[in-house]
């Protein structure tokens, strides 16, 4: 089959071919239709620190996908062959604490698809019939092969209560911009989304009902004032990694504010922790999607009306997937394994 393989310890993927993998009794083989192209491959492809840390070599890449099942596996159950689905790419064990109590998210012996174990860039995928996420047929191939991310935007949004409440998001990438559509859909009275990149920004007000706001132009004490945010911002969704932006949250929160993070700084960086014990700020920590419960809240939404279909601003067939991973500077990316 053909794969996208991270083949040497240097920068790029390679187009290759690789055996179809062989599936084990608990096992579901799954045919890609199409694969969303994520920031991690980004740093995958780029060779970085972390990536040299953390990905074996050779490689198939790749986390994010929809497919149909096209083989099952001896003692799987509930599954159907021909059937669509995309899937969770955390592997997790079932003998930690967090697992024996359901919170199988929290399991510290988790494993990627596409960065410790076989991902799905790939015209075949191995995956658990556990990890298994059938697709209604409302949601098209594209749409499922962005829930993995759409996941962690809806995982990082309904971390607390937003109906009524005023929404402040840091960070216009494509994960940003798609809380910022779950915020308006979970009840949000305002969303507010900050970043320094005004192509984000406008993309940010085409897929979302949203303020964007170039912080590099715009003081966001004007923009608060303009919306009548009284006191500050009740939720806060930090997405971009950045500290300046995080001290701007933590700044325009309302005291007793919540703030979610999922975005990641590049190492240490320092933090005016007095601003956020005196604000008496709850932060919490986000990793990747509540297995399974961000997934039925998603394709519930999706199923009610929650539109992200804007994110996706290019399709590419597989062959130019190098083209793909240079488009991602501007949104969100779909490969196409079916087209040749
Ligand atoms: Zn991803």
């Amino acid at each position: 089959m053909k794969a996208l393989i991270k083949a040497h310890g240097r920068e790029g993927l390679w187009l290759q071919t690789a055996p179809v993998p062989d599936i084990g009794p608990d096992d579901v083989l799954i045919r890609i239709n199409k694969t969303g192209i994520c920031g991690t491959d980004i740093h995958i492809w780029n060779w970085d620190d972390w990536a040299k840390k953390t990905v074996p070599v050779p490689l198939i890449t790749g986390h994010e996908f929809a497919g149909e099942i096209v083989e099952l596996g001896r003692n799987v159950e509930g599954l159907n062959l021909g059937q669509r689905c995309s899937g969770e790419g955390h592997l997790i064990g079932k003998q930690s604490r967090q697992s024996r109590a359901g919170k199988f998210h929290l399991d510290p012996e988790t494993r990627g698809i596409g960065v410790n174990e076989q991902g799905a860039f790939a015209e075949y995928l191995r995956l658990p019939s556990f990890n298994v996420v059938p697709l209604p047929d409302e949601i098209s191939d594209d749409i499922g092969a962005i829930l993995d991310p759409l996941g962690n935007a809806v995982h990082t949004a309904l971390s607390f209560d937003l109906v009524g409440e005023d929404v402040l998001i840091t960070g216009a990438g494509p994960i940003g911009i798609m809380a910022a559509a779950v915020a308006r859909h979970a009840g949000a009275r305002n969303v507010v989304i900050t970043d320094i990149n005004q192509d984000r920004l406008d993309l940010a007000a085409k897929v979302a009902d949203v303020t964007p706001v170039n912080v590099t132009k715009t003081d966001l004490a004007d923009v608060q004032a303009r919306l009548k945010i009284m006191q500050g911002f009740d939720v806060g969704l930090e997405m971009s990694g950045n500290q300046v932006a995080l001290d701007q949250m933590v700044e325009a929160m309302v005291m007793g504010g919540r703030i979610a993070l999922l975005g990641i700084p590049p190492g240490k960086s320092p933090v005016d922790w007095s601003r956020i014990v005196f604000k008496a700020i709850t932060l919490k920590g986000i990793y990747g999607r509540e297995i399974f419960e961000t997934w039925y809240k998603m394709i519930a939404m999706l199923q009610n009306g929650l539109d992200v279909s804007g994110i996706i601003t290019h399709r590419f067939a597989v062959k130019d997937y190098a083209e793909g991973f240079a488009a991602m500077k501007s949104g969100k990316v779909v490969l196409d394994w079916r087209t040749t």
